[in-house]
């Protein structure tokens, strides 16, 4: 018997779910490149991701290109061969970002803080200040890990760089979490911030995004690594033509123009609320459910438990039987875990275009799965994700005078 049929529900941390108001933006004709409303979705797309970063002074860039493109050009740009960065690691996606710079001839030292916490902005400060020569020249974090879905405090970890007085430049990967929580680019001391398109953004995969403060801008006249399709300055040229180095990605950009504008008519900080509420009822549900010892948090430390990705360690399931028995039955794939939790864990997102019926829908999925597989577990795990999303919602008006919430107790 399978309850799947219905619309399928991806649960995996990127890409994630496509809002239908997105796909529909998408389905135009092409249109001319040189002149016409490509123009101006440009221009506004462009100023509109600056705000997302939080930056007023520095400038943003567009590229066809997934994540690792939107990493390559922030290397590119403004580090040259032999230049040293410090990694850190917290996770898998720093050191994938590091690997990457040493392919292309930069030289890594890796500050790993393991797969299950987050960077200690203390050890940056003492490892920097140790530093007198000024041998690293940038410093490679990411705000969300998405495979161990530590969450980190970039706002610590700019406050301990600039405590040490080191001039590296701070670059952050904010492609797990730009607009699902907050991110201030200039209040934090960032100099680069990278995203792609396929997470928080709520767009099919295949753009990737650069945003550069002023001290990354001037670091960028002199770098050594800098190739034509990903450098800065060849895209800040007068034609739209090089603002892609050749033909744009349209109908990304005209799904891309519908997302800011939902998240915009949203607003902020509900989007970021609505994330953070999603994220404590995954939470909430995962407690119960590792009080039968079968499921864990991988993150130690809650508050760097992330709001947009949680991911489980299996301690007495197997987790593949876990996504198989949910996705057969009820059509909602979750996501597996990678890295050191390859085999050994799950992924559960709540990123992007989510609900709180997508949510519990996914939670309740899970709970159900583990109670058909027959697994030990806490008890009332399906009741814990709804409590916790009731208790801080206001009551609805008509059940002011009868509390549904009590009724029948
Ligand atoms: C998804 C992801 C990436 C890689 O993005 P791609 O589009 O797959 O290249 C990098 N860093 C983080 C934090 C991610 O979540």
């Amino acid at each position: 018997m399978t309850l799947r049929h219905g619309r399928e529900y991806l649960a995996i941390p990127g890409p994630t779910n496509v809002p239908d108001a997105v796909l529909n933006a998408m389905h135009r004709p092409a249109v001319e490149i040189y002149t016409g409303p490509l123009l101006e979705i440009t221009s506004s797309c462009l100023e509109d991701l600056k705000r997302l970063f939080g930056t007023t002074t520095g400038r943003s860039y567009i590229y066809a290109a997934n994540g690792h493109g939107a990493w390559e050009a922030a290397l590119t740009n403004t580090l040259s061969r032999g230049d040293k960065v410090l990694v850190l690691g917290s996770g898998r996606f720093a050191t994938l970002w590091g690997d990457m710079a040493a392919f292309i001839g930069i030289e890594i030292e890796e500050l790993s803080f393991g797969f299950r916490n987050a960077v200690d902005p203390a050890a940056v400060e003492a490892r920097l200040k140790a530093d007198s020569a000024g041998e690293i020249k940038a410093i490679l974090m990411v705000q969300v890990d998405t495979a161990s879905s530590v969450m980190n405090d970039v706002a610590a970890v700019g406050r301990a760089i600039r405590a040490s007085g080191h001039g590296a430049l701070f670059m952050v990967d904010a492609i797990a979490s730009l607009a699902t929580m907050p991110f201030e680019m200039e209040a934090w001391g960032v100099d680069v911030a990278v995203t792609g398109s396929q997470k928080g953004l709520m767009c099919p995969p295949g753009l990737g995004f650069n945003a550069a403060g002023p001290r990354a801008l001037a670091a960028h006249r002199s770098a050594g690594l800098r190739t034509a399709y990903w450098d800065w300055t060849k895209r800040e040229g007068p034609l739209h033509y090089e603002k892609y180095c050749g033909t744009p990605p349209e109908h990304l950009l005209f799904g891309l123009r519908q997302a800011i504008d939902m998240l915009f008519e949203e607003g902020l900080e509900a989007v970021f609320e609505r994330h953070r509420l999603l994220g404590e009822a995954t939470r909430r549900a995962v407690a119960v459910w590792a009080e039968g010892g079968v499921l864990a948090f991988n993150v130690l430390d809650p508050a760097a438990r992330s709001s947009s990705v949680t991911t489980v360690r299996s301690e007495g399931i197997d987790p593949q039987l876990l996504r198989d028995y949910c996705n057969d039955t009820f059509g909602v794939m979750l996501g597996e875990g990678i890295g050191e939790l390859n085999g050994k864990g799950i992924r559960i997102a709540h990123m992007g275009h989510v609900s709180g019926a997508m949510m519990l829908g996914t939670l309740g999925s899970i709970e159900t799965s583990l109670g058909a597989l027959g697994r030990a577990r806490g008890k009332g795990g399906d009741r814990a994700p709804a409590a916790s999303l009731a208790e801080p919602l206001p009551a609805p008006a008509a059940a002011a005078k009868t509390d549904l919430r009590n009724a029948g107790t």
